[in-house]
């Protein structure tokens, strides 16, 4: 995990604060992360999804007990004569049978049915392999343990299945004693060795996002979805947009370790649906995978003396840091394909930003190495002659109201009459809507709805919406 650290210690830009709306962001904590809505746009991952999350959180309660020899076990036994540790068991037994049928299910999605959203690699098989086996080692433990000590008030599925391995003689697999001693002091150990096994092996792998996704909801960014980061053209030394990892925020190094490689946005992508090189997915894996590779470069103190000292940041080499994003995270092709629509973000389960990035890529391209398609030169051509990509007389602008049976005075229009304040509804008319022929009709379409609609400024004579 330290090494992880490394590579948010070298971002450059600002994450959001802690301590900004703070009820929001819990809101969105408890929406998100533990009742898991985004999920349910497909409902059987959803609760396929519930129900290992949420039975391994519940199950840690009986690690727990196995790890402190029994401490949770004695605590919760004290009051109610018991009954509350019997209750645990009970709901321990039940959560343990779901997460099991949950990881069957899995599988089966991974091996059968085989949604083609979702990435096929060997790490997912691991881990699902793992959370079964740290499950059912914990649950057969328990089983070996009724059997060969007498029942546990609670443990009704243990109770159940413990009469099938004794008394000898007398049950479907007859172990004596001993056999039971050893298949519980087996399986308890295989417990305690598979969790450990796990929480070493958590940071290597995508399923990292169990820890990670609690921050990237917490941070997740509250201002309106297409709002873009500010950029300070006047300040000489700047770096215009996103060039390398160091140009990131630590929150979106944050999303990079939060995929969960479900490929929900990879499914809402209309440029990966249409056949082109842009995957929503893959450019965040692969911002994960350069992150991955950049902090073996990085100290793990920066800026550090003593670091330096001990000799400690002597292999330092940052050349992966500064590698350019665009051809290693992402195709360059792929950078241009992407319409803003922000459907990848709306599907994310983790609330990752996938489209600031890309614009944060595309400004780069454009302001500091004047690299974008052929197809883009007119249009810049035109923006910067007058103000709008088709190239028309800026006094055109408002041509589309033209033939309208009803005012549409711009905002600079009540401006001058002093009537600002009587504005409810603005219409933000872009070039598309302003300039190009078919999208006029589309402009001229919407104004009549609002008006058909009774909106009560479309009524009263002089007060409308603005352009
Ligand atoms: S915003 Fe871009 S990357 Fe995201 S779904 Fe739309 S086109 Fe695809
Ligand atoms: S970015 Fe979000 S939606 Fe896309 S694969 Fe990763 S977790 Fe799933």
């Amino acid at each position: 995990m330290a090494r992880h650290l490394r590579i948010f210690a070298a971002a450059r830009a600002a994450g959001p604060s802690p301590l900004d709306h703070v009820p929001a962001r819990i809101a969105g904590l408890i929406e998100y992360a533990f009742i898991q809505t985004r999920m349910f746009k497909d409902p059987r991952a959803a609760i396929l999804h519930l129900g290992i999350f949420w039975g391994f959180v519940l199950l840690t309660v009986g690690t727990a007990n196995i790890v402190t020899g029994g401490l949770i076990q004695a605590v919760i036994s004290m009051p109610f004569d018991g009954a509350l540790w019997a209750a645990t068991l009970n709901m321990q037994n039940v959560v343990a049978v779901i997460v099991l049928l949950s990881i069957l299910w899995a599988f089966e999605r991974r091996f059968i049915s085989r949604p083609a959203r979702l990435t096929y690699n060997t790490d997912a098989l691991v881990i699902l392999a793992m959370i079964g086996g740290v499950v059912a080692s914990e649950l057969f433990a328990q089983v070996f343990e009724v059997a060969r000590f007498g029942e546990q008030p609670g443990a009704f599925i243990s109770n159940a299945l413990a009469p099938l391995l004794s008394p000898p003689g007398n049950s479907l697999f007859d172990i004596d004693a001993s056999g039971l001693e050893i298949g519980f002091w087996a399986l308890w150990w295989a417990h305690m060795g598979l969790v450990a096994a796990f929480l070493v092996y958590l940071p290597f792998s995508k399923h990292l996002h169990i820890a990670t996704s609690f921050f990237n909801i917490y941070f997740r960014k509250l201002k309106p979805r297409g709002e873009l980061p500010q950029m300070d053209l006047e300040q000489e030394d700047a770096t215009f947009g996103l060039r390398t990892l160091a140009d990131l925020g630590w929150n979106d190094l944050l999303d990079g370790f939060t995929c969960t490689e479900c490929g929900r946005c990879q499914q809402a992508c209309p440029a990966w649906n249409t056949g082109k090189p842009l995957n929503p997915k893959t450019f965040i894996m692969g911002i994960r995978d350069m992150s991955v590779e950049a902090e073996h470069g990085l100290p793990l103190i920066p800026n550090s003396p003593s670091a330096v000292s001990f000799g400690l940041a002597d292999s330092i080499d940052e050349k992966a840091l500064l590698a350019p994003i665009v051809d290693n995270a992402i195709p360059f092709d792929a950078v241009w394909d992407c319409v803003t629509c922000g459907a990848c973000v709306e599907a994310c389960p983790v609330l990752i930003e996938h489209v600031d990035k890309i614009v944060g890529l595309r400004r780069n391209l454009v302001l500091e190495d004047s690299r974008f398609p052929a197809e883009l030169n007119g249009a810049f051509r035109n923006m910067e002659g007058v103000g709008n990509p088709w190239g028309q007389p800026p006094t055109t602008r408002t041509d589309w109201t033209k033939g309208l049976p009803f005012s549409v005075p711009t905002v600079a229009e009540l401006a001058a009459d002093g009537r600002l304040d009587e504005i409810e509804v603005l219409y933000w008319v872009g070039c598309a809507a302003a300039f190009d022929e078919r999208n006029r009709k589309v402009a001229r379409a919407f104004a009549t709805c609002l008006d058909a609609a009774g909106i009560p400024f479309h009524r009263r004579p002089g007060a409308a919406h603005g352009q």
